[in-house]
């Protein structure tokens, strides 16, 4: 089986899993590629799929209380972006390039620092309590039990995200967010296999 189709099953996997929380599949989008060149979007189910270069836009813009980014193009047509229904929005928001003038880099830095560490993925990535790179929710309630949310949420991330033929548990969070210095792995490579085994996620 080829790797794109690989990933193409984990990705439905995922959301299958997560299908419950999240919109109906025909209207559930997700950022594909992210280049230089540009980006896509694509839909978790189906054959939708539109290709944008950055040098066919010409402004974007952000609100950042809404998360939703507004593309402009030469014909002075705009669309609209939002994270509730875009998986991987922030890999987008990552990828910009600088040089749009309505671009409002500064808003996005002073939004992106006040994210805190994710304890499941790493990533510098949690507003509002919830991880914006791998979605898993901050925990509440008793302390004594927050190793062992964590040590479960980790075992499924990494069972879904790290390398297939391979635990990569040094992995880079999703999205382009960076790495908290002080991220603390709770699980071995053996218990992430284990736990895929048991999942059916091979
Ligand atoms: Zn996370």
């Amino acid at each position: 089986m080829g790797s794109m189709l690989r990933r193409v099953i984990f990705r439905l996997r995922r959301y299958r899993s997560k299908k419950n929380e999240q919109l109906a599949a025909s209207s559930q989008l997700f950022i594909g590629e992210v280049s230089s060149e540009g980006f896509t979007i694509e839909r978790l189910v189906g054959n939708y799929a539109r290709q944008y270069r950055w040098n066919d836009l010409t402004d974007v813009m952000i609100d950042i209380p809404k998360l939703t980014l507004t593309f402009f193009t030469f014909k002075d047509r705009s669309f609209v972006v939002p994270k509730a229904n875009h998986e991987g929005w922030y890999k987008l928001l990552h990828a910009i390039p600088e040089g749009y003038p309505s671009f409002d880099i500064k808003a996005i830095h002073n939004h992106l620092s006040q994210m805190t560490a994710c304890k499941v993925c790493g990533g510098m990535a949690v507003y509002e309590r919830v991880c914006r790179a791998c979605e898993t929710p901050v925990f509440s309630g008793d302390r004594q039990k927050a190793r062992l949310y964590y040590t479960q949420k980790q075992l499924e991330y990494f069972a879904q995200h790290a390398g297939l033929a391979y635990i990569d548990l040094f992995a880079d969070p999703l999205d382009g967010f960076s790495k908290s210095p002080d991220f603390e792995i709770l699980v071995t490579e053996e218990e992430v296999h284990a736990f895929r085994a048991q999942e059916n996620l091979t």
